[in-house]
């Protein structure tokens, strides 16, 4: 279908909603001002854990995730045999799911069957975590729990809390960018500043929490700072400048605390996608609020036009120019994905929420945002991402398309610039009990993945020397299995980051991302020490 096909069929559907507005308007700027969204329920939902016994097994499960099924989350992905991943199922599409599983023999056992009441449980004992004995709050006190789980704001007002605490003055706090709901997106520097060589020090980069649900990752960021600062001159310090995003993806942070505990990406709305054909700042079409179509501006620069309601073909051949590709994120071409067909190969169709086709993309609340872990400028929109906004793993409308993953690519770059150098790049996410390397994008080991590989083990032996909890190592293709436009994918192959590391903290699944909170802390002490040995290993570099 031809792009003009497109903007046909989804001029269609506006003039269907009898709301479309066609004129030259001026920009419209206004934020969404959308009322409080109430939480979303999760009542009635299970999760199953699933066995893939064999590689057909496998296969059939890879595929069920990357047809885009309604109403089945992956909360693992099917990585290798005899490996459990948790699925988390909407009631309405469960004994569909169970015929699937059972039709093909696939072990699956179903662990919850109100999951509700876990995500119900997890925050009782957050809220108990944040009394003293008494049952009282001190209002002294920071209301930053480091044995539990911590809202934005507590976390924000705890760095500066750390910050004014620490004598040696080696912190600062800066915004590397500003989200779509426009929070600040903060990184922290630490930098011994008694050493008078401390700007020729090379760094090491940690962000944490770029996907939201994953909650004990901020947590970790924030130990580590404290960590490290404890240590001074003892410590890594000595050796390393530090850049760490504690919350690199706030937006969607705040989400799943207030709406939807299982929010994995940004929040961008799929209208303000298309807001701007890139660098050349044109607006293309803007959306009053979040979810509604009762007015819609076309915008087009003068040179672009449009015709008869259409975009020109001047515009077309621009936004090919500046490789844009609309028909990935222009909602016409999202409806018919939405919900998946059933696909040859005997696969089913598949009933719940998202099957009515009143559920629309702008009136479902699964399909905004984008997935800033898939948004890199590296084999971008390829295998192991997805095009349908409505997606866990959606891609975005472009590479670089979202202010997270623009943040980092700018600090890390400028940085660079300026003539400093990156020791070790390391994303931090929950769960699966992982250290990798790259490549995700593509199924070979990097050329320097001797080194990549003795320094994971120098890791996870000293993380497993803690506690005895055991992480696998090795590159994302064969630990779990291809993902394109990874941050990691970019540090090392675009950025020339050596020691480019993507981590999946505990557990192995018994709870995955609702990990409970007497965990945070046996979690935060092992993986530092994973980073402790990371770190003097990769020193030996520059001494
Ligand atoms: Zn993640």
């Amino acid at each position: 279908m031809s792009l003009s096909q497109h903007i046909f069929h989804f001029t269609i559907l506006g003039a269907l909603w009898g709301a479309l507005v066609l004129s030259k308007s001026l920009e419209v700027t206004e934020k969404n001002e959308d009322k409080k969204e109430a939480k979303f329920s999760f009542m009635n939902y299970k999760l199953v854990d699933v066995i893939p016994k064999d590689q057909n097994q496998l296969k059939d499960l890879r595929t069920l995730e990357s047809i885009n099924v309604v109403g089945v989350d992956f909360w693992a992905e099917p990585a290798q045999v005899d490996q459990t991943i948790s699925l988390s199922v909407e009631p309405e599409v469960y004994k569909t799911l169970e015929n699937f599983l059972d039709q093909r023999n696939i072990q699956h056992n179903t662990k919850v069957t109100n999951l509700q009441e876990l995500i119900d449980d997890e925050m009782k004992s957050i809220l108990k975590e944040d009394l003293d004995d008494f049952g009282y709050r001190d209002p002294s006190l920071s209301y930053y729990d480091a044995k539990s789980y911590n809202r934005l704001n507590q976390i924000t007002t705890h760095l500066r809390e750390i910050q004014k605490q620490d004598d040696s003055q080696s912190m600062s706090i800066s915004s590397i960018g500003t989200t779509f709901e426009g929070r600040p997106i903060e990184m922290v520097t630490l930098s011994r500043s008694e050493d008078s060589a401390k700007t020729d020090k090379p760094i090491i980069w940690m962000d944490c929490g770029i996907h939201s649900r994953e909650w004990v990752s901020p947590s970790f960021c924030i130990f580590t700072i404290k960590e490290l600062l404890a240590e001074g001159e003892a410590g890594l310090l000595r050796k390393f400048d530090f850049f760490i995003v504690p919350v690199a993806n706030p937006d969607g942070y705040v989400y799943s605390w207030d709406v939807n505990r299982m929010w994995r990406k940004n929040r961008r709305t799929p209208a303000a996608m298309m807001l701007r054909s890139g660098d050349d700042q044109v607006s293309v079409e803007i959306q009053k609020t979040r979810r509604s179509l009762e007015v819609i501006d076309y915008n087009l620069d003068e040179e672009l036009g449009i015709e008869g309601g259409f975009l020109s073909t001047e515009a077309e051949t621009k936004f090919t120019k500046d490789n844009i590709s609309l028909k990935q994120f222009w909602p016409g071409s999202v409806f018919p994905g939405f919900p998946q067909a059933p696909q040859s190969g005997g696969f089913p169709s598949w009933g719940g929420s998202g099957n009515q086709w009143s559920q629309s993309v702008q009136s479902n609340p699964k399909c905004t945002g984008v997935d800033p872990n898939r948004n890199f400028d590296i084999a971008w929109a390829k295998v192991g991402s997805s095009n349908s906004i409505c997606q866990d793993t959606f891609h975005g409308p472009k590479a670089f398309s979202e202010a997270e993953t623009v943040a980092i690519r700018d600090i890390i770059l400028n940085t660079q610039t300026s003539g400093r150098e990156f020791a070790s790049f390391l994303s931090v996410h929950a769960y699966s009990q992982f250290w990798m390397s790259p490549y995700g994008f593509k199924k070979i080991r990097s050329s320097d993945y001797f080194d990549q590989s003795r320094v994971m083990k120098k890791a996870v032996e000293a993380l497993r020397q803690v506690y005895g909890t055991s992480f696998q190592h090795g590159p994302i293709n064969e630990v779990i299995y291809l993902a394109s436009g990874s941050s990691v994918d970019w540090a090392y192959e675009k950025a020339g980051i050596n020691y480019s590391y993507a981590l999946e903290l505990r557990d192995q699944g018994k709870y995955g991302f609702l990990l409970p909170v007497d965990q945070i802390e046996p979690t935060n002490t092992e993986t530092y020490a994973g980073l402790k040995a990371m770190g003097w290993e990769i020193a030996k570099e520059y001494s």
